[in-house]
């Protein structure tokens, strides 16, 4: 059966110290839940915090990398850096990557192989804009960034894909999606992938939501039956509100 995550999202915030608090404070405060818990810090904190995280079964991911294997990259970080300081799962694909990045499926697509050739778990994020929905579009939006980001894998690479639908209007504007909403889009891109890879991979693969869950949003997102958690940005930044969203799980 499918795993239920909870992901924060650090972005590009908090220091050195404050880095490791909130690290030491969700290790030692989670409430006992059934999600995974995902915590994605900037990369200077990356090899203390899986240290921290030690014997415990929270995982550490990275909020981004490069699709190649090494080289002349300046202010890049490759898949082996990741995997040898332990961090085995990368964010991929995330809507301020495409935007502020240029980042395209296209790209993202080579990012997923390389990821996977270095058997890491890949949190690969998409969804429309505002004016998709406006008019409309946002289910095609959504089926080509997932055919193109994705549809070149093979079924076994499945296990190593979690998917987080992130409208992008809903990404740090406290403006959520609908509880209705999220599952709408959630049980049709679970249709689309049970298409083109059938029942075993849909069935398995968790997908999450993202754009402004909060403490008192999550529950009721979180209950939608194709909804499999979250991916958190601003309420992952202090401990009391991802317990709070944890709990809603
Ligand atoms: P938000 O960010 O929770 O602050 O809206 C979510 C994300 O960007 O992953």
């Amino acid at each position: 059966m499918r795993k239920n995550i909870v992901a924060g999202n650090w972005k590009m915030n908090k220091d050195y110290g404050q880095a490791l608090t909130l690290i030491n404070e969700i290790k030692e405060g989670k409430p006992a839940s059934n999600a995974e818990i995902v915590l994605a810090t900037p990369f200077p904190f990356l090899a203390k915090a899986v240290e921290l995280v030690e014997g415990t079964d929270i995982q550490i991911a990275a909020q981004n990398m490069h699709q190649a294997e090494g080289g002349a990259f300046t202010g890049e970080i490759s898949a082996s850096m990741l995997t040898s300081i332990g961090v085995h799962t990368v964010i991929l694909g995330h809507s301020e990557r495409r935007a502020y990045f240029h980042e395209t499926d296209a790209l993202l697509a080579n990012k997923v192989d390389t990821a996977l050739k270095h058997d890491m778990t890949v949190i690969f994020c998409f969804g429309e804009e505002l004016k998709d929905r406006q008019s409309n579009n946002h289910f095609n939006v959504v089926e080509y960034q997932l055919r193109d980001g994705l549809f070149h894998l093979k079924n076994e690479d499945w296990k190593h894909i979690v998917l987080a639908y992130e409208p992008v209007w809903a990404i740090g504007t406290d403006e959520t999606a609908s509880p209705e909403q999220a599952q709408e889009m959630h049980a049709f891109i679970r249709n689309l992938i049970q298409k083109v890879y059938g029942t075993d991979v849909a069935e398995n693969v968790s997908i999450l939501y993202g754009g402004s869950v909060k403490p008192d949003n999550a529950k009721e997102i979180f209950s939608k039956p194709d909804v499999d958690g979250g991916l958190i940005g601003g309420a992952a930044l202090n401990a009391t509100d991802f317990f709070g969203i944890i709990s809603g799980i």
